[in-house]
């Protein structure tokens, strides 16, 4: 049996620049599919990147 480790995505909240890991919304035959959390646990933000995109963020 195939065991490929999972990379989970990654998202910043934009206001406390804690990064979450995204939740798994759904097994895929290519592996699980991440959604953005609702709110940050952190400071109740709502607003996220995906940690790819966050060099690129508008501040
Ligand atoms: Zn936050």
């Amino acid at each position: 049996m195939a065991h490929t480790p999972e990379i989970p995505e990654k998202y910043v909240c934009t206001a406390c620049q804690v990064v979450h890991v995204g939740t798994v919304s759904a097994h895929t035959d290519a592996g699980y599919r991440y959604e953005v959390p609702e709110t940050c646990g952190c400071c109740g933000g709502t607003e996220f990147v995906s940690e790819s995109e966050w060099p690129h963020a508008d501040r």
